[in-house]
C-alpha cells in the first residue's frame, strides 16, 4: 500500500467542513478591513527565502524542500527552486515585481499550504496551512503609523472572536529599529559571553549566529540566566518608545486586552518595532496560534523600494484545533433523498432534483432499480430528513409524497411547493 508521505495527512470530510468554515469566516473579516487575496506560486527561487527569511534561520538552513530544476533543453540553465516554507517573502516579491504600489494594492491576504521538513511531532506537519496578511507600502493604507499596527491587531482579535475562540492572549513587544538595536545587540553579546558555555546546545549556537533568539529558549535550566539578560525595552530610542506607547493606547481605546512580553523577539534584521503573538491555553506548551510583526526593511532586503510593512501568519492547522465547534455542527446535511419508483422514473427524478437544486436544496438521488425500503434505509443512515417519492402517479397528478424519516410523517406536496416545504425546518 502506498501511504501519504511522512509528516503529511489527508484532510477528510467532515473535517474539511471545519476548514471551510474557518476560511469563510476569515475571508469575511478580511473583506470588511478591505484586504484583497493574493495567490503566489507554491515554489519560488531558493534565493528568495535565503534573503527574505534569512540564511541563518532553522527554516532556511534545515527545513526547506529545495531541488535543482534542470532546463528542458541543453542550453537552458538549471535553477534552484524551493517549496515555500512561508508566504511573506513571496508576497513581498510579488509586490515588488508587479509594482503593486502603482495599483494602490497594499493590503493583501493569502490562504494556502506551506512546506517545512520539520521533525515529526504531534500537531506538526510538513505540509501545513497558513492564513496570513501583509500591509505593505506607503500611506494612506500602508505606512509606518502605529495606527496600522493597532488596526491589524484589532482585526486579529475580531477574527478569533468571530471563530468563537475565547481565552486568547495577545503578547506584544517592540524590537526597536535599525538605529537603536545595534547597541542592544552589543550589550546582549557582552552579557552572553561569560554564561554561554553553561547554556543548552541551541543557545550556544544562537549566541554566535543570532543572539536575539536566545530569548526563545524553553529549557528550564537556562531560564534564570535568560532572566538576567538585558532587555530591548531598555534600549529603545525615543521614536520607537513613542511608537510602542501609541500602539498600546489605540489598543486600549478599542478595548483589546494585551500584555507586554519583553522576551518576545524576532530574529531577523529587517524586523522592526511591533512584534506580537496570539496564544491560546488549549494548545499547551506550543501555544502560539499566530505571530507577526512589522518588517520595514524587508522590501529593500529583496531589492525593492523602501516600503514599510506589517504582517502575520496564522497556523491554520492549530487554529482548527482550537475551535469549539465540531465538524458535524458546521456541516450541512442533504435535505432530501429522491426515490424514483418504477421503470422509467429516473428521468422524472432527475428533473425534480434539478428543480430543487436550483432552490439550493441539497439532493441525493436514488435509482429506479432500488426498492423503496432501501431508499428509506439509505436516507436514515445518512441522516437525510426527507425522502421524496417520484412515482408515475405522483408525476401525473403533480403532487409528490414526502416522507419525514425522523417522524415517519408522510404528506403530499404540490410540485411547485416542494423546495419551500423541504427547506422549512
Ligand atoms: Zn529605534
Ligand atoms: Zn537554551
Amino acid at each position: 500500500m502506498i501511504k501519504a508521505p511522512r509528516g503529511t495527512r489527508d484532510l477528510l470530510p467532515p473535517d474539511t467542513a471545519l476548514w471551510n468554515f474557518v476560511e469563510a469566516a476569515v475571508r469575511d473579516v478580511f473583506r470588511i478591513y478591505n484586504f484583497h487575496e493574493i495567490r503566489t506560486p507554491i515554489f519560488e527561487s531558493t534565493e528568495l527565502f535565503a534573503r527574505g527569511v534569512g540564511e541563518e534561520t532553522d527554516i532556511v538552513s534545515k527545513e526547506m524542500y529545495t531541488w535543482e530544476d534542470k532546463g528542458r533543453a541543453e542550453s537552458d540553465k538549471s535553477q534552484m527552486l524551493t517549496l515555500r516554507p512561508e508566504n511573506t517573502a513571496g508576497v513581498v516579491r510579488a509586490y515588488i515585481e508587479n509594482k503593486l504600489w502603482d495599483r494602490g494594492l497594499n493590503k493583501l491576504f493569502y490562504i494556502g499550504p506551506q512546506f517545512r521538513r520539520e521533525r515529526p511531532q504531534k500537531g506538526r506537519y510538513r505540509q501545513f496551512y497558513q492564513i496570513g496578511a501583509e500591509v505593505i507600502g506607503p500611506a494612506p493604507s500602508g505606512s509606518e503609523s502605529p495606527a496600522r499596527d493597532a488596526e491589524v491587531l484589532e482585526m486579529l482579535a475580531t477574527l478569533l472572536d468571530r471563530l468563537g475562540i475565547t481565552g486568547w492572549t495577545l503578547e506584544l513587544n517592540s524590537v526597536g529599529c535599525k538605529d537603536c538595536r545595534p547597541a542592544f545587540n552589543e550589550a546582549l553579546r557582552k552579557a552572553l559571553e561569560p554564561v554561554t558555555a553553561t547554556m543548552c546546545a541551541d543557545c550556544q549556537r544562537r549566541a554566535v549566529t543570532n543572539p536575539l533568539r536566545v530569548f526563545d529558549c524553553k529549557v528550564p535550566a537556562d531560564q534564570p540566566i535568560i532572566e538576567k539578560l538585558p532587555r530591548l525595552s531598555e534600549f529603545l530610542d525615543d521614536a520607537c518608545r513613542k511608537n510602542f506607547v501609541d500602539v498600546q493606547e489605540i489598543l486600549t481605546a478599542v478595548e483589546i486586552p494585551f500584555t507586554v512580553n519583553d522576551r518576545l523577539v524576532r530574529g531577523l534584521d529587517y524586523y522592526t518595532r511591533t512584534a506580537f503573538e496570539f496564544t491560546h491555553g488549549a494548545l499547551g506548551a506550543q501555544n502560539a496560534i499566530l505571530g507577526g510583526g512589522r518588517y520595514d526593511g524587508l522590501s529593500e532586503a529583496l531589492g525593492g523600494p523602501p516600503a514599510p510593512g506589517i504582517g502575520f501568519a496564522i497556523g491554520e492547522d492549530r487554529l482548527v484545533m482550537s475551535l469549539t465547534q465540531s465538524a458535524e455542527s458546521v456541516l450541512r446535511k442533504p435535505d432530501v433523498y429522491i426515490a424514483p419508483l418504477g421503470v422509467g422514473m429516473n428521468r422524472e427524478a432527475a428533473r425534480l432534483a434539478r428543480e430543487l437544486r436550483r432552490h439550493d436544496v441539497i439532493v441525493e438521488l436514488g435509482d429506479e432499480s432500488f426498492r423503496l425500503k432501501k431508499a428509506f434505509e439509505t436516507a436514515s443512515k445518512a441522516s437525510i430528513r426527507y425522502v421524496l417519492i417520484a412515482g408515475e402517479n405522483e408525476a401525473q397528478s403533480g403532487a409528490f409524497t414526502l416522507k419525514n424519516i425522523e417522524s415517519g410523517e408522510q404528506i403530499s406536496v404540490a410540485r411547485a411547493e416542494l423546495a419551500e416545504r423541504i427547506r422549512k425546518r
